[in-house]
């Protein structure tokens, strides 16, 4: 088994390379998926959420009220730390229940968007960046997703910056090109990733 650790900034590209790579054989672990699932109605996730920060976060139905949480953790960065503590080790706990259940020779990547954001990079093999300069993001973004500008760069700005993904990067995927150029590196990156993962576990001292 491989591990990767997927991340890029928004609108980079990363959801269409995790597609190509899971179109190759790979097992995918979405973050943001997994983060949804910890607090389902009835989860133990959701009550310890709603212990900490009270009913008013709860829907009717018992269901996370997002909109209603988003705005208690926005711009209060104590509030937010308490819900990461909780969130956090529950996704950590349910995607290595998820990577354990696959296959011994997988690739298994996780898509993680705040990879870099919440120190992440330890937990993988190899951390893979789609990388994309700034201008081109903000022209994607505004181009292909219908944002304004300033939204785009607003949620960038939310974001680590790209000097800060790259650090963290064992192999960077640039995504400049046409999407069958980025066809064509993810092709070669599966060919990488699919091959150590059949070479079995890595060497000791790794
Ligand atoms: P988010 O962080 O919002 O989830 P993302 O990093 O997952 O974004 P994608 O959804 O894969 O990014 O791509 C953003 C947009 O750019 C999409 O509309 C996608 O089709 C388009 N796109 C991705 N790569 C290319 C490319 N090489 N050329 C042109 N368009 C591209």
């Amino acid at each position: 088994m491989v591990t990767v650790g997927l991340t890029g900034g928004i609108g980079s590209g990363k959801s269409t390379v995790v597609r190509l790579l899971a179109g190759h054989g790979a097992v995918v672990v979405d973050a943001d998926v997994v983060a949804r699932e910890v607090v389902a109605p009835g989860s133990p996730g959701l009550a310890a959420v709603a212990a900490e920060f009270g009913a008013g976060v709860l829907a009717a139905d018992g269901s996370l009220d997002r909109p209603a949480l988003a705005e208690v953790v926005f711009n209060d960065p104590e509030r937010l730390a308490a819900l990461n503590a909780i969130v956090h080790p529950l996704v950590a706990e349910r995607s290595a229940a998820l990577q354990a259940a696959a296959p011994a020779d997988s690739v298994v990547v996780h898509d993680v968007p705040l990879l870099t954001e919440n120190g992440l990079a330890g937990r993988y093999d190899l951390v893979v960046v789609v990388d994309v300069p700034e201008e081109l993001q903000l022209d994607r973004l505004t181009r292909l997703r219908g944002m304004t500008p300033q939204e785009a760069r607003g949620r960038m700005a939310a974001q680590a910056e790209r000097g800060e993904r790259l650090a963290v990067a064992d192999v960077v995927v640039p995504n400049t090109g046409t999407t069958a150029e980025l066809a064509d590196r993810v092709a070669e990156l599966w060919h990488e990733l699919a091959a150590r993962a059949a070479a079995g576990p890595p060497a000791a001292g790794r």
